[in-house]
């Protein structure tokens, strides 16, 4: 078992997690098998109750696990898929330390941070990289160096090196930050000095620093880190801003780090040379695309661009695919309560309505797939936005003015978008979600089967409200067609309306399994769709 642990000093933010994926990715292209653990330091159990505007998105895994954004970086990176267990928390490690004492699994021992948590979360991380059979594990841990809450962690993460073996079997990367002094314009160690130290003091001596300045650190500054903080100076690397996250992995091998991290580790690498010439490809197209069109995401989170990470990675994807930039114009929903569409959306060539609970900025929503439709704007909704167009369908085609969601309005005369049959009785707070991947079957002749070549899929969910089945009929007879369903044909997935030229969406996330190369398929479509209007126009 070999572990890389890759850790963060001076401040949050500075894209540890795409370092940490960047490297994993690196090895992958040397032909190793590579998963990858992110710890996070707080309380909560997952990231299923955590407010996307603090925390940007809940990312969801196949097996239903409501995880860190970071996951799906992994996801993205190393294309993997990945299970709630990769995901380690404080509250699950706690969580588990107490059913343990409580069952008296500790023989009437005090229960302790060290040994019991570090020998928990030691456990947590071994069993994963075991199960994995992964030649490497990443394990990302979350927060700043000297916090509080990542202590236990740091410990165990030390306590684990000796374990199996300090020098062959584990690297500490450390990422900090050089900040350029405006007055002098000169990059400045000190920072990283100061929280190598702490780390040291914790008894963990970096085998790798990672340096995220604006620019490519300076031979000078490479060879002060070395000497002070005792690493080789070819373990001192240049993080400097990217043009794009997937431009990282190239930066950090043009400075060897892959031969480094192979040699160090005695790892038995397949290929010698690496191989990026498909990633080069797909980052070219990223960075130097021939063309561009204009997207909005009509949300309630729109303040933080993290909140539809995935659906962003989404449309680079299948951007990327066609050869074009999808710019992205956030639009907060409620803008739409009280300002014209039409000039709100002037230059857009689509419109995508992402997830999201509770009535605040739905209406707003309803206003613009109304546009769309009307307009023949290219349309996406997914999750939420597939119940907001079902609403507003049924309230402008089939002419139930009052119809809405239980969810906002749950006296409604027409709920067409109610609870799951089999938790009606529940109210909406108690009714549990319906989580991962589900499969789906697709219509064979429809636009979502011309995008995904396939009468079988796989999606994720994420939602505790659907389709009323009672009103199915209503909505096929009035052009909003069901062509994706659940295999027993009760849960709507996915509807088109027709004479339209891409009016789509999805009860299920297909933002979460879109990667570089393989772009989600209804993404793509909108983007296909907004290209046709671009150029048309
Ligand atoms: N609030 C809706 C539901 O629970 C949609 C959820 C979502 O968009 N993820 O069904």
């Amino acid at each position: 078992m070999k572990f890389i642990f890759v850790t963060g000093g001076v401040l949050s933010g500075l894209g540890k997690g795409i370092t940490a994926s960047s490297i994993g990715k690196l090895l992958k292209c040397r032909g190793l098998k590579v998963s990858s653990i992110k710890i996070d330091p707080y309380l909560n159990i997952d990231a299923g109750t955590m407010n996307p505007f603090e925390h940007g998105e809940v990312y969801v895994l196949d097996d239903g696990g409501e995880v860190d954004l970071d996951l799906g970086n992994y996801e993205r990176f190393l294309d993997i898929s990945l299970t709630s267990d990769h995901n380690i928390t404080t509250g699950k490690v706690y969580q588990a330390v107490i059913e343990k004492e409580r069952r008296g699994d500790y023989l009437g021992k005090t229960v302790q941070i060290i040994p019991h948590i570090t020998n928990e979360i030691k456990d947590r991380i071994t069993r994963v990289a075991r199960e994995s059979n992964a030649d490497v594990t990443i394990v990302e841990l979350g927060g700043t160096v000297g916090d509080i809450e990542s202590m236990p962690f740091l410990e165990a993460a030390r306590q684990l090196s000796v374990e199996i073996g300090r020098e062959e079997n584990c690297i500490f990367v450390h990422t900090t930050l050089v900040p350029i002094l405006s007055s002098v314009g000169e990059q400045k160690t000190k920072p990283t000095q100061h929280s190598v130290k702490e780390l040291m003091a914790l008894g963990i001596k970096p085998d790798v620093i990672v340096g995220r300045s604006p620019t490519m650190l300076e031979d000078n500054i490479k060879s002060k880190i070395s000497l002070f903080c005792d690493v080789p100076q070819e373990a001192v690397l240049s993080a400097p801003d990217a043009r794009s996250i997937y431009e990282v992995p190239v930066i950090l091998e043009k400075q060897k780090v892959s031969d480094f991290l192979v040699r160090k580790l005695k790892l038995k690498a397949l290929a010698k040379e690496i191989d990026l010439s498909e990633w080069q490809v797909f980052l070219e197209r990223v960075l130097d695309p021939h063309r561009e069109v204009r997207i909005s995401i009509v949300g309630k989170y729109t303040e933080l661009a993290d909140s539809y990470l995935s659906h962003l990675e989404a449309l680079t994807h299948a951007g990327a695919q066609e050869n074009c930039r999808v710019n992205i114009d956030f639009v907060n929903s409620d803008r739409l309560l009280c300002e014209d569409p039409a000039k709100i959306f002037s230059n857009v060539h689509g419109i995508l309505v992402p997830g999201g609970f509770g009535v605040r900025g739905v209406e707003g929503k309803m206003i613009a797939a109304h546009f769309a439709r009307e307009q023949g704007i290219p349309f996406m909704g997914i999750c939420l936005g597939f119940q907001v167009a079902t609403v507003e369908i049924a309230r402008n085609v089939l002419g139930l003015d009052t119809a809405n969601s239980t969810e906002f309005d749950p006296l409604t005369l027409y709920p067409v978008i109610d609870l799951m049959p089999e938790q009606r009785n529940l109210c909406s707070m108690g009714a549990t979600m319906r989580l991962g991947a589900q499969k789906v079957i697709i219509k064979e002749g429809s636009i979502a089967y011309s995008l995904y070549k396939s009468k079988e899929i796989w999606e994720r969910h994420r939602h505790r409200f659907e389709v009323n089945p009672e009103y199915v009929e209503r909505f096929e007879r009035a052009g909003w067609h069901f062509t994706g369903t659940s295999e027993d044909g009760k849960r709507m997935e996915i509807g088109e309306f027709e004479s339209h030229p891409y009016f789509l969406a999805s009860q299920f996330h297909p933002e979460f399994k879109s990667r570089p190369g393989r772009p989600s398929p209804l993404h793509l479509g909108l983007v296909r769709a907004a290209i046709d209007l671009m150029e048309s126009s």
